[in-house]
């Protein structure tokens, strides 16, 4: 009689025990299993079987679960039952398929229980992380459609800079076509003059053509190349290509290229991103700037060993202390049409090839400086040129 009320209690306890594991096991999408080899006897919680889809009355075989995982992750299932059976720690993430034809991500772990030495037992947790990995899956598409986006929005603020870019040529393209038809047309003829034209207006077709060309190049959505890019090349493209939207800021642009510049490796068109974005960013900064010159200094240079360096200077309103730390937030921004994300993406480009991206205050004037450093190609001729330099 005395013994009842403990055993009860016992009971309960066990019974509460179980509900809270099951309901752990339930919140957290993990199962459990526990796997004797010797008897060939593979137990798995309710919470297990439900993942699977699988009726918990099922008789658990290893050969019942490799029908389910997918055709590309069996080796490596196969591999890690066997390496379990050898006494080792099981850690795999795979994908299962399941009969309602469902894909699940699940990760496993497991370890021998060393209190049964004279029987391999191996007691592991299977946790369904396909909401997690399909989370990440959107959030990284995510992330290229945005670098993508914010592409488009800066070329589309530079519509208006490339029509007059395209205009250009074209407009002195039927003018000399028009030359040339009139010396021809002359009695008698002035051929001299009319070759003269018509090479004029060869050389402006071929200068609307690779304003296209450029254009086109950045408009095309592709992965990170990795090829050798001269910086002082791609800087002065984006100079050409932003030079009438500077000009009507009234933006003073002096460039100072290092002559032989080591090529970096990495993505033309992504680095040419980060340049423009700098370039206009500048520019913004010294829209409001009437008592002194809006010049925007860009330079390049080979910095620390092994790297090359490019910044832009301007004598624009400056960064407060306070925002110092802000700068490179996504969505950060001070400017009424701004995103904030221009800085954010220069930054990701800029690690994704293993350089730096930081801002300065201008110690002796007005305005800010940003720079970026990234490695020079190895292949390049970097000893000879930083003698030269
Ligand atoms: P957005 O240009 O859309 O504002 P960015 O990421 O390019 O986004 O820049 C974020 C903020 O950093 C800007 O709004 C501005 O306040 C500040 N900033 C960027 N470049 C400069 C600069 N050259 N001088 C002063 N402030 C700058």
């Amino acid at each position: 009689m005395e013994i009842q009320p403990s055993r009860q209690s016992d009971d309960t306890d066990l019974r509460r025990a179980y509900v809270h594991l099951a309901e752990a096991q339930r919140l957290s999408q993990t199962g459990s299993f526990t796997w004797d080899f010797d008897r060939g006897e593979l137990l798995w919680s309710e919470e297990l079987c439900r993942i699977f889809e699988l009726d918990p009355a099922t008789t658990i075989t290893t050969d019942l679960v490799g029908k389910f995982v997918h055709p590309a992750d069996f080796p490596a299932f196969v591999a890690t039952l066997e390496g379990a059976a050898a006494g080792g720690d099981v850690d795999l993430p795979y994908r299962i398929v399941t009969a309602s034809g469902a894909l699940k991500h699940l990760h496993a772990v497991g370890h021998r229980i060393e209190h049964t030495a004279e029987r391999p037992v191996i007691i592991g947790a299977v946790q369904d992380v396909t909401a997690r990995k399909v989370a990440e899956e959107a959030l990284n598409k995510a992330r290229a459609e945005l670098t993508h986006v914010a592409r488009l929005a800066t070329l589309s603020a530079l519509t208006a800079s490339i029509a007059h870019e395209v205009n250009q040529p074209l407009t002195s393209l039927v003018t000399n076509a028009s030359t040339c038809l009139r010396m021809l047309a002359a009695d008698p003829p002035n051929l001299d003059l009319a070759q003269i034209t018509a090479q004029r207006t060869i050389r402006d077709a071929n200068r609307a053509s690779e304003v296209i060309q450029r254009l086109r190049a950045m408009f095309v959505r592709k992965e990170p190349a990795a090829e050798a890019v001269d910086l002082n090349e791609a800087a002065a493209e984006v100079l050409a290509l932003s030079s009438s939207e500077l000009q009507s800021a009234r933006v003073d642009v002096h460039a100072d290229f290092a002559r032989a510049l080591p090529s970096v490796r990495g993505d033309r068109i992504q680095l040419q991103q980060v340049i423009l974005n700098l370039v206009l960013n500048a520019r913004d900064a010294m829209l409001t700037v009437d008592d002194r010159p809006r010049n925007l200094w860009i330079t390049t240079a080979s910095g620390e060993p092994g790297q090359i360096r490019l910044s832009v200077r301007d004598a624009g309103s400056g960064i407060a202390p306070e925002n110092f730390d802000r700068l490179f937030d996504a969505f950060y921004t001070t400017k009424s049409q701004g995103m904030g994300i221009g800085l954010s993406i220069s930054q990701s480009i800029i690690q994704g090839h293993e350089g730096r991206l930081w801002a300065a205050r201008n110690e002796d004037g007005p305005g800010a400086t940003f720079s970026f450093s990234i490695p020079s190609d190895v292949a390049g001729p970097t000893e000879e040129v930083s003698k030269e330099l």
